[in-house]
Order: C-alpha cells, then structure tokens, then sequence
C-alpha cells in the first residue's frame, strides 16, 4: 500500500551557539567558552520528526547560496526527506545566532532565504502540494505564504496542521481553513485569550494546545481536556514542540483519532527532551513503540 504524503512547508536554519561565561557589553570584546553548530529551524526539524517516525515526508523551503545550505540540506537529504529546497543566489541560509551564559541566552535571528519561501514559490510547486495527504506549517515563512497553503488546502480539501510558532494573527475564516492548530500555551493565549474562556470559539474545536511538561490540551465534550504525557529527566526542551507536531502528522495521517494521535505525540516529544539539542533526541518509530508499549 502506498505511504500517505506528508508534505511540510517551513524554514530551515543554522543555529550557531557561543557559550560565555559573561555576555558582551556595547562594544566589548570577551573570550567564549565552547561553540556548536546545530541545524534547526521549525520546519525542518519537524520533517525530521515525521520522518524518523515512519512518514513519508516532502520538504519545501529555501535556502542561501553557502556552505550552510549544502550542508543543512544534506541533513535533511541523510534523513530519507524528499527535498523542495531552492538555494537562493545572492541571500544566506537563515542563520540563528545564540549566545548562551550561565542559563541565561541571548538570540539573534536572521530569516534569509526563509524568507523567499513566498507565493511565487509556492505557486511553482503547486502540483507537488497537491499530491499530499496532509500539510504542516509554521509561522517561520512569510505570512501571506500561510494564507497562500491555508487557502489552497482548503479548496482541495487537503487537512492542514497550523503550528503558529512564532505567534502572528489571522483573521477568523483564516484559522477556519485549518484542519488542527497547534500552539504552545503562550502563544495560544497572545493569539486567542485565555483557554477557558473560548470554548465555545468557533475555532475552538480545532485546538490543540501543548503545555509543556502538562502534556497537550483538546475540546472533548466541550471542555479543554489535558492528555498528560510521561513524566521524564528533561534535559533540553529545544524543539519538543516540533516533534510533537511532526509526530501529530505522522499519526493523523494514519487515521488514528485526534485523542490518540496526541497520545503518539506526546510520547515521542517525551523521549526527545531527555536528549541535548532539538533533532539528535527525536526517536525513531521503533523507540517511540518500545517507549508507549
Ligand atoms: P514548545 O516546545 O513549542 O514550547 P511545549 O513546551 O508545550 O511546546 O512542548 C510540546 C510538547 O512536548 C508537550 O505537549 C509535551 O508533549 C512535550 N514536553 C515538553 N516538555 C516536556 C517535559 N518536560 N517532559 C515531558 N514532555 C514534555
């Protein structure tokens, strides 16, 4: 039988870490501790997610013409993706500059050739969006790209997961469009009020709220249920949100219920934060089997 395609639309980034024991002032010149490069980027980590767990997976993004975007695409290319991924002349690999002291950081974040993930690209591989199963986004691409997939998933009937991260507002009949969408409590909150109070929203029953170590929250008989998830040593919660979304598509797309699907989430966001950075904890679908047996 023919694997369900899972098509995720999203950035990618190079995420460069500079540890200190003393953050810079203006001006000032200090001498850092270790530094580590790690790809990232909400998109990319979550066709890793899906994919690792035994989805088909087609990535659509961009990236500079540098030794970054050989390098993050080859990634991806290592993980079994199948790759949509423009190098863009004369723009950088989206870049995410990181310095970290003493539990404290400090970040700069620079889009690239993230943000050339727009319209007139989309439009090109039209063909290939259309031959989806389902479609995952996140808000790390530009806004009218959203509303460009959210439009067109929803002629086509196409389910599509919205992972607002970071938060940007939509208009009502915009978040309508969306089969699931999946923001962490902040930015559940910053995009539409206090969970209690919108249960009966329209979109309400399009939630899924994640909480952390809580586990993650749906409409179930008109009331916002949390399906707690295990408790763990979390050792770094970098990235749990994208495999927990990553893993939401692999499930849905295999027809399990909504409430199951966040079981199977939950479960390999878990295994993921009891590993040191966002794509080297993500389990494969024999751990995550292993883990919820
Ligand atoms: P984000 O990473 O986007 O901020 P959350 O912090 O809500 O999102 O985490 C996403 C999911 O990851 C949660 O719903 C949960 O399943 C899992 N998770 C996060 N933190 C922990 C933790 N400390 N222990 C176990 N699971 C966790």
């Amino acid at each position: 039988m023919k694997k369900p395609l899972i098509t995720i639309i999203g950035s990618i980034n190079m995420d460069l870490i500079t540890n200190t024991t003393k953050f810079p002032l203006q001006g000032e010149t200090v001498i850092g501790g270790f530094f580590k490069m790690l790809p990232g980027g909400k998109g990319a980590n979550q066709a890793i997610s899906a994919s690792r767990l035994g989805g088909q997976v087609q990535f659509i993004g961009c990236v500079g013409d540098d030794q970054f975007g050989t390098e993050l695409k080859k990634v991806l290319h290592d993980e079994g993706i199948h790759l949509r991924v423009k190098p863009v002349t004369g723009e950088s690999s989206g870049v995410a500059t990181i310095i970290l002291s003493e539990g404290d950081n400090r970040i700069i974040v620079t889009p690239g050739a993230n943000d050339c993930v727009d319209v007139n690209y989309l439009e090109t591989l039209k063909e290939e969006i259309l031959k989806s199963d389902l479609v995952l986004v996140q808000f790390e691409i530009p806004l009218q790209s959203i509303k460009y997939i959210l439009e067109l998933c929803h002629d086509n009937e196409i389910p599509l997961i919205v992972n607002p991260a970071p938060a940007k507002k939509l208009e009502l009949e915009e978040w309508m469009r969306a089969a699931v969408i999946t923001p962490n409590e902040t930015e559940a909150t910053e995009l539409f009020g206090e969970l209690k109070d919108f249960r009966k929203h329209p979109i309400a029953q399009k939630l899924v709220v994640t909480q952390g170590k809580e586990g993650a929250a749906y409409l179930e008989n008109e009331m916002f249920n949390c399906i707690p998830t295990f408790s763990v040593d979390a050792i770094d919660t970098t990235g749990a949100g994208d495999t927990f979304n990553g893993a939401l598509a692999v499930a849905m797309t295999e027809g399990q219920s909504l409430k199951e699907a966040i079981k199977f989430a939950n479960g390999a966001a878990a295994l993921s934060v009891q590993k040191l950075g966002a794509q080297s904890g993500m389990p494969t679908r024999k751990e995550l089997e292993i883990f919820l047996k």
